[in-house]
């Protein structure tokens, strides 16, 4: 019997035991992650912050699935070392676990800017947190008391959305960014300052082109001009690096990620990596969705039940999850006005919070940007899901109003339709699964897994489900 090794139990190694388990009963699987909780769904922590879910409800599986389903799970475990030639993994209990494939889904750990006084003794000083992990949202919980001074450092998607969640808390919240504006990976400038703007509007403070200078534990930040935040509390969201160690010290091909090929093979064929510490060729890491798409390849080829499958990139569409801000991102959307092969339309209302900026090439959608308009953002995420022509009413498009109204009903979208992009589930996988009995929500959550990602798609499921349960028994 095959012996497959996973080591990280986070959101990829957890994806890819249950693929396992779909798809081959009787494949021996053993999980290695160095958290001390069952698998949860990190995605969420920012609701868990807010306080709007509990660490709980985040959960994806843990012992009992493992013991149901055979799989040996070792929690609170660490990998410290490959042996490739013995085909072995040394645990930090010092046994040797022997592999015939081994899965690396290490994930990424956080970045931490090189101010003064924030790290000590290679650790992060009092009152300072990372926010990566549950238990980082139990220190971050801990402190984030009404009328609490916080500073978060990094304005990039993951910064601003645990800012959100602490100012719905009621802190004073100050985000100091290097760059000019917010999100600039997602967002162009303009973007940027109207996404400021209407966060200002919710209680949140800004410091642009500004970096920490020095942390003065119980006191507050200095920034690099000499300005002082009081701070009690200081959350580091500045980005991400690709947790490599182990491939590494192990002599795998290493860049800024461990590079993969279409079939997730490292440079030993014998090893593969996925997630966050996986680099492939055009896709960008560091979102669950290209994780989740790449669990599915590999299990597939792991257990024969597809020899041939191949991994071949991502397109992803970015999402805030943050209370009373609406914001989609896809594509290319660094492309100027001025570009001649494309044809790029913006428009602004800052007053109302509300920026669309569009980049077509050869007629079709190549890159948007979408604030405070959700219709827009719907329509337009479909016609680049699709990759067909967009409609030749670009300002109504950008507007949210280029499909009558009649249009936005479940039926009329396309089978192929995207619902769930965390899982890649579409309107005909949902179709599908209902007419093979799964009729409410956590059966179709259970049958296809829609809305067990950033949840964002659940109004869309439920739509489908009334259409579905009004349209019975043969929905198109
Ligand atoms: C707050 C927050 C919000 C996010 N929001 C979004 C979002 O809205 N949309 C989106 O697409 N993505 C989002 N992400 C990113 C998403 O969570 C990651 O892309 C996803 O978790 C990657 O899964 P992974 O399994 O590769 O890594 P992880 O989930 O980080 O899991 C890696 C696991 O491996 C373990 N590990 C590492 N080394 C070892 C070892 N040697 N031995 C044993 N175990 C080891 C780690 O402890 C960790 O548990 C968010 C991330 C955070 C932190």
């Amino acid at each position: 019997m095959r012996r497959v090794v996973v080591v990280g139990y986070g959101m990829a190694g957890a994806r890819l035991a249950d693929e396992l388990r779909r798809r081959d009963p009787d494949v021996s699987v053993t999980v290695v992650g160095a958290e001390p909780h069952a698998a949860y769904n990190r995605v969420l922590l920012s609701t868990v912050v807010a306080g709007t879910m509990t660490p709980e409800s985040t959960r994806l599986h843990d012992e009992r699935w493992a013991a149901e389903h055979g799989v040996d799970l070792r929690v609170g475990c660490e990998v410290l070392e490959i042996d490739r030639s013995a085909r072995t993994v040394e645990l930090d209990s010092g046994e040797l676990v022997p592999y015939d494939a081994l899965v690396l889904a290490t994930g990424s750990t956080p970045w931490v800017p090189p101010a003064e006084g924030l790290v000590e003794d290679g650790v992060l000083a009092p009152g300072v947190v990372a926010f990566r992990t549950l238990d980082d949202c139990a220190e971050i919980e801990a402190k984030a008391h009404r009328g609490a001074p916080v500073v978060v450092l990094g304005g990039g998607l993951l910064g601003i959305e645990a800012a959100r969640g602490l100012a719905g808390r009621g802190c004073l919240v100050t985000v100091v960014h290097p760059v000019g504006h917010l999100m600039e990976r997602q967002l162009d400038p303009d973007a940027g300052h109207v996404l400021a703007r209407t966060l200002g509007g919710l209680g949140i403070e800004f410091r642009l082109n500004s970096t920490a200078a020095k942390y003065l534990p119980g006191d507050g930040l200095v920034l690099d001009d000499g300005t002082h935040l009081p701070a009690e509390l200081v959350v580091v969201s500045a980005g991400v690096r690709a947790e490599t160690s182990l491939a590494r010290k192990a002599g795998l091909t290493v860049d800024r990620g461990i590079v993969v090929d279409d079939a997730l093979r490292t440079s030993d064929p014998r090893v593969h990596a996925i997630g966050d510490c996986a680099q492939h060729p055009g896709t960008v890491s560091g979102l669950v969705q290209p994780a989740w798409d790449q669990a599915a390849v590999l299990a597939d080829r792991l257990t024969g039940a597809n020899p041939a499958a191949r991994y071949r990139g991502t397109s992803v569409v970015t999402r805030l999850k943050a209370r009373d801000v609406d914001l989609a991102a896809l594509g290319d959307v660094h492309t100027g006005v001025d570009c001649p092969d494309s044809e790029v339309l913006c428009f602004q209302e800052p007053s109302r919070g509300r920026y669309a900026k569009l980049v077509l090439r050869d007629d079709r959608v190549a890159g948007a940007i979408v604030l405070g308009a959700p219709d827009a953002a719907a329509t337009i995420t479909q016609l680049y899901d699709r990759g067909i022509p967009a409609p030749t009413d670009r300002l109504a498009l950008l507007l949210g109003r280029a499909l009558p109204a009649e249009a936005a009903s479940p039926a009329d979208l396309p089978s192929s339709a995207v619902i769930c992009r965390c899982n890649t589930v579409s309107k005909g996988q949902i179709v599908s699964a209902w007419r093979a009995g799964a009729e409410s929500l956590p059966q179709l959550a259970e049958a296809t897994r829609a809305t067990t990602g950033c949840g964002g798609c659940k109004d869309a499921v439920c739509g489908l489900l009334d259409w579905l349960g009004a349209s019975q028994p043969a929905p198109a």
